[in-house]
Order: C-alpha cells, then sequence, then structure tokens
C-alpha cells in the first residue's frame, strides 16, 4: 500500500482480541478529515452481486411472454424454493415486505381502533401498515444493549385492545423469540414477525421468519435478498396462507375457478411478477455463501471493535444462533473520544474511507403519527381520551439514547475480506487517537 518506512506503527494486539487481531495501526498519522492519508482508498464491495445467471433468467422470462404469476411458472417456483430454504411450511411471494406486512394484518383480522404492539428501533413500514389498518402502534422502548424490542416491557404495553404484535428481527440480529412467544401465548397473541430484515438468521437453529404466525420478508434493493422490489410471508398455517393469497389477489382465491367464483373477501392486488420470482431464483444461487460471509466478518469486526473503548457492538442474544447482518449496528460514546460528536466522527469515519451512517431517529416521536392518530379517520374509532392515554404512554427514553448513539454499516461492507473488517478498527482507532484535535477542527 505504499507506507512510508518513517510513519509510526503502533500494534494493536491484546490478549483477549488474540486470534483474532494483531495487525498494524497508523494511530500517528493524521486523520483524513484533517488532511491526512485516509486508512483506505478502495471501495467496499458492490451490491447486488450478479453475472449472466440473473441475464439469463431475466430473459427467458421476458421471451417467455409470461409475465404475471396467473400465466407464468416463476413466482410458484420461487415460494416453493424460499418455503424449503427456511423450513417453512408455506410461502407467499408479494409486491413487497411492506405489503408482506400489510397482508399479514389483514389476514389475522386486525380491525380498526386495536393496538398493535411495535418497537420504536425500525423502517418506518413497520408502523405504516399498523395505521392503514386504522390500528394504533404501541411502542415499546428498546434494549439498547441488543437495539431490539425490550422483552422485558412488552407486557406492560399490552391491554384488553392488543390484538397483535410485530416484533422486529432490526439489522438481521434476532428479536427475543423465547419471550416474545411465552408472552404471544399467555396472552393468546399473534405475532407477525418483520424478518425483512433477517434473511436466513436463526433462532436456536430455526430461520426467523418461522417462529410467529407469519414472518415477513422484504426483497428490496437494499435487502440481503434482492429483486429490486419484492416480498414474501412464511405462514406454518394452511388457513392463513390462503387467506393471505386470497387479499393478496383482489379477493379471489387459490381454488376458485369459473364455475364456483365467487369474491371471498376484499382485498388488494399485492402480487409479485414473474421477472421478480426469476431474479429471486438467481440471487438466492448466492444467498448462502453471503450468508455464511457477513457471519464470519461480521463476528470478527466484533472482536476487533469490543477492544475499542467506547465502541459497543450490538450484543445478540443467547438464542440467536445466526445472524444475518443486514446491518453491523453499535453504540459510540463520544466520552472516549474527548466529546467528538457523533456526526462529526461519521464525517472522520467516512474520511478515512469507511462509509457509515447514523441509522434511525425516534420513530415513536415522528410527527405524523400523532396527526394520523388524529385524523378523521382515527376519530371515528378512537376518541380523544384514548389519544391522550396513547400520548402518555407513549415514551421510549432508552431508544431516545440509543438514536443519538447508533453507527451503522451496511451489508455489503461484510461481503469482503478481514483486512477489510480490519481497515474499519484501524480507522476507529486512529480517530480515536486525534479526537482531541478533531473536537477542535
Ligand atoms: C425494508 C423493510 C420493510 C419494508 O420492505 P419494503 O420491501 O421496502 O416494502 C419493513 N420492515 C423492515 C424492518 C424493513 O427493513
Amino acid at each position: 500500500m505504499g507506507e512510508k518506512l518513517s510513519r509510526r506503527t503502533f500494534l494493536a494486539a491484546s490478549p483477549a482480541a488474540a486470534g483474532a487481531a494483531s495487525f498494524a495501526i497508523q494511530v500517528g498519522e493524521k486523520p483524513a478529515l484533517l488532511g491526512g492519508k485516509p486508512v483506505r482508498t478502495e471501495p467496499f464491495p458492490s451490491w447486488p452481486k450478479m453475472d449472466a445467471t440473473e441475464e439469463k433468467a431475466l430473459l427467458e422470462v421476458l421471451r417467455s411472454g409470461r409475465w404475471f404469476r396467473g400465466n407464468g411458472p416463476q413466482v410458484a417456483r420461487f415460494e416453493e424454493a424460499y418455503a424449503r430454504l427456511t423450513g417453512a411450511k408455506h410461502c407467499l411471494a408479494t409486491a413487497n415486505g411492506t405489503s408482506a406486512l400489510f397482508i399479514s394484518l389483514n389476514a389475522l383480522g386486525v380491525a380498526p381502533g386495536d393496538e398493535v404492539i411495535v418497537p420504536p428501533y425500525t423502517f418506518i413500514a413497520t408502523v405504516n401498515v399498523v395505521l392503514l389498518m386504522h390500528a394504533i402502534p404501541v411502542f415499546v422502548d428498546t434494549d439498547p444493549e441488543t437495539f431490539q424490542i425490550d422483552p422485558r416491557k412488552i407486557e406492560a404495553a399490552i391491554t384488553d385492545r392488543t390484538t397483535a404484535m410485530i416484533p422486529v428481527h432490526i439489522g438481521g440480529s434476532a428479536a427475543d423469540m423465547d419471550r416474545i412467544m411465552a408472552i404471544a401465548r399467555k396472552h393468546k397473541l399473534p405475532v407477525i414477525e418483520d424478518a425483512c430484515q433477517a434473511h436466513l438468521g436463526e433462532w436456536r437453529g430455526r430461520k426467523l421468519g418461522t417462529l410467529g404466525d407469519t414472518g415477513c420478508f422484504s426483497f428490496q434493493a437494499s435487502k440481503n435478498l434482492n429483486s429490486g422490489e419484492g416480498g414474501a410471508i412464511l405462514t406454518a398455517s394452511d388457513e392463513l396462507i390462503e387467506r393471505c393469497y386470497t387479499f393478496h389477489n383482489n379477493g379471489r382465491g387459490r381454488r376458485i375457478t369459473s364455475e364456483n367464483f365467487t369474491y371471498q373477501s376484499s382485498g388488494h392486488n399485492l402480487r409479485m411478477t414473474e421477472f421478480q420470482a426469476a431474479l429471486l431464483m438467481a440471487q438466492m444461487t448466492r444467498l448462502e455463501e453471503q450468508v455464511r460471509a457477513r457471519d464470519e466478518n461480521g463476528q470478527y469486526l466484533t472482536s476487533l471493535l469490543r477492544e475499542i473503548p467506547g465502541i459497543e457492538p450490538a450484543r445478540t442474544y443467547e438464542g440467536c444462533t445466526r445472524n444475518a447482518y443486514h446491518l453491523y449496528m453499535l453504540r459510540y460514546r463520544k466520552e472516549h473520544f474527548a466529546g467528538l460528536p457523533r456526526a462529526k466522527f461519521l464525517k472522520a469515519l467516512r474520511a478515512e474511507g469507511i462509509p457509515a451512517s447514523e441509522g434511525y431517529r425516534p420513530l415513536n416521536k415522528e410527527p405524523f403519527i400523532k396527526q394520523a392518530l388524529s385524523s378523521r379517520a382515527f376519530r371515528a374509532v378512537c376518541p380523544p381520551e384514548r389519544l391522550r392515554q396513547w400520548e402518555e404512554r407513549n415514551q421510549c427514553p432508552e431508544n431516545d439514547r440509543l438514536c443519538e448513539e447508533a453507527v451503522w454499516f451496511t451489508q455489503n461492507m461484510l461481503l469482503g475480506t478481514r483486512r477489510d473488517m480490519e481497515q474499519i478498527a484501524e480507522a476507529i482507532r486512529k480517530i480515536q487517537a486525534h479526537a482531541a484535535d478533531l473536537v477542535k477542527a
């Protein structure tokens, strides 16, 4: 890499990281933000990955002229393959992850004015689908160590109006499914797993998305399995899968023929196209290998970052036997960096060639949610007194703090080499060594 011999080289090797971390770091070098040489200049692995497999799959659908699941084989093939891959009994492919969640809520009969338990540390879609049902999202605070919904706080949020829970496996790590399912059984509440970030993640050896009543996935472009847009629902229930199918097909059930035709319910059109399914089949040929690479690199990165004071990688619950690492998440404590604000830390990190972001803002405090709950449609099912109660209960102080401290790396950054992981740690150590100068700059 053309390092100058005169550069002071420090060795970061501590007993706890032995075997994992023993690499040279140039903390003497000036931070890139202050004009020094960046730790890294080459880009991280690009996303998505593709080759002739994808081209062939898409051209085949194109030339067949069968672009819709009603007259082509691809969507049904994908559903079978994804069910097999995850060990699920049934799979329904959908237009996207948001619709997978929305279909699940409809199939489970969530009604206007019902309460649905959600985490505040998630993508907005988890909450939007609840509001679309004219149901009330009840936020349960985050466990700041794991970034997941805090299972110790769920029961206190359950009322006689609660009709479902949507735990999210945020970042691809698992929510505490032992405790969540125990609470669900005790209160007879259905569970919709939002596994939109957790493809092939596991809880005690079972794939995430197969533990709840339904499990929902997204295949949007940033996700670990990608068809631009796309989604899926997994379930073990013969009845639920038919209700999901019917709802996503404008109320037209699978077993309906021209002789016995009748609409079975109201519904929507949220079907997947043949193009999406063909692309997914091609992308799935690489999935297992990518999952393994992210897992190995993610664990290695954790072993390196744990040694840096003020950097706290998200912990996984003991039952999480495989983290899908859609995101690599950590907490940044500026006290250990001479008070360097997170925004400046991120800027310095990017200057070193390490892209990073600050992640979600406190979703429960988004003004539009309260606006929605005070709208004319909600007032019809939710009197002002309930809105006041909702506001009083809507406190997630741990999540508020987490949102100020979080730092994310994206999944594609974990698809490369161990050296890539070492450079992430190296850049952070370099910033730490010069934190006081960066504060002043
Ligand atoms: C991406 C995502 C969704 C929504 O999926 P889309 O395919 O973008 O509609 C829902 N929940 C979570 C946690 C997500 O990350």
